[in-house]
């Protein structure tokens, strides 16, 4: 059987990747970026360029969105040049871009307007996983969407999970990233307790990451303090993102969700010392120093 025609709408950290290995496994890929000169190397590489998210859309059965938040998605699938407008009916539309429950219901509702087939897919993993096919999916959607949609989520992933209706993928991505981001700035703090302390650092983070409180997130943030590498795989900027998402998401469900907010003013403070482009391991970086008292 011939392979879909796949768009890519967001050529960031993740979107890249996954064109690449789309590219790489002989998919029929479009690409789209908003700032055009992220596509010149996928134009080398044999990708069509489409200069609106319409025109990506027009060209392909399935069409995958991977931007920073609701605004970027918005203005990817909505509007006189929104894919929305491009994609003909019985398409397959993804969006794997970590986003809010409300937004992705809305988007499912204007998907079933126009005859589409809609599935929430936000992804686990990073850069690496994208680039190698190892993302893992967690999708809210029909049964008969993701069935359409498998043979492209199964070269771009190691596994696809199916939560349920449109929203489920969406709402479990923000509970993964809150409880990861939660564990980031708790590193973050108990190096700074660590430092001030005069402890040894080496010494003192080993017994962490060795111990109970050594997940893959406090062992991956103590890696990158010991490089000194925060290159970023995945912004702070965008975690912080995530965090504000999943405390409306509390919100919402009318529950008083603590620790994503306190997560959220650790992951504030590091932006605002200047960290947001860098990695979110960068949050360790950050000075966690109480304000001088105020003159009276
Ligand atoms: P990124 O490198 O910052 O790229 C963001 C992408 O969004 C770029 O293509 C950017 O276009 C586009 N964009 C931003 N605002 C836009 C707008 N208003 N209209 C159209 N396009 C817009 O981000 P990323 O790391 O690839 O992350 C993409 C999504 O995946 C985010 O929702 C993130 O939370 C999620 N995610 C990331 C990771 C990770 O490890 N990086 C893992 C899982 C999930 P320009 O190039 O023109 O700015």
């Amino acid at each position: 059987m011939a392979k879909q025609r796949v768009a890519i709408l967001g050529l960031g950290i993740m979107g890249s990747g996954m064109a690449s290995r789309l590219l790489t496994s002989n998919f029929p890929v479009t690409v789209y970026n908003r700032n055009t000169a992220k596509t010149d190397p996928f134009a080398k590489a044999g990708a069509h360029v489409a200069d609106s998210p319409r025109a990506a859309a027009q060209r392909s059965e399935v069409i995958i969105s991977m931007v920073a938040d609701d605004q970027a998605s918005r203005d990817t699938w909505l509007g006189e040049n929104g894919a929305l407008n491009g994609a003909a009916p019985g398409s397959t539309l993804i969006e794997s871009s970590t986003l809010t429950v409300p937004w992705i219901q809305e988007l499912a509702a204007a998907a079933a307007h126009k005859s589409c087939n809609f599935l929430d897919a936000p992804v686990t993993g990073t850069k690496p996983h994208a680039e190698s096919g190892e993302l893992l999916f967690l999708v809210g959607g029909s049964a008969s969407a993701l069935a359409n949609a498998q043979a492209v989520l199964s070269v771009l992933g190691r596994d696809v999970i199916h939560l349920g209706s449109n929203g489920s993928g969406a709402l479990m991505k923000l509970i993964n990233n809150f409880m990861a981001a939660v564990q980031a700035a708790s590193f973050a703090e108990a190096v700074a307790l660590i430092t001030a302390g005069g402890l040894d650092r080496e010494k003192a983070v080993s017994i962490l990451t060795d111990g109970v409180p050594g997940s893959p997130m406090v062992k991956r943030v103590a890696a990158r303090l010991a490089s000194g590498d925060f290159s970023p795989n995945f912004s702070l900027r965008l975690m912080a993102k995530d965090l504000t998402y999943a405390a409306s998401e509390g919100t919402r469900h009318k529950l008083d969700l603590q620790t994503p907010a306190a997560a959220l003013a650790v992951f504030k403070e590091a932006i605002n010392q200047g960290y947001g482009e860098e990695d979110l391991s960068a949050v360790v970086k950050s000075s966690r120093k109480l304000s001088a008292p105020q003159a009276r």
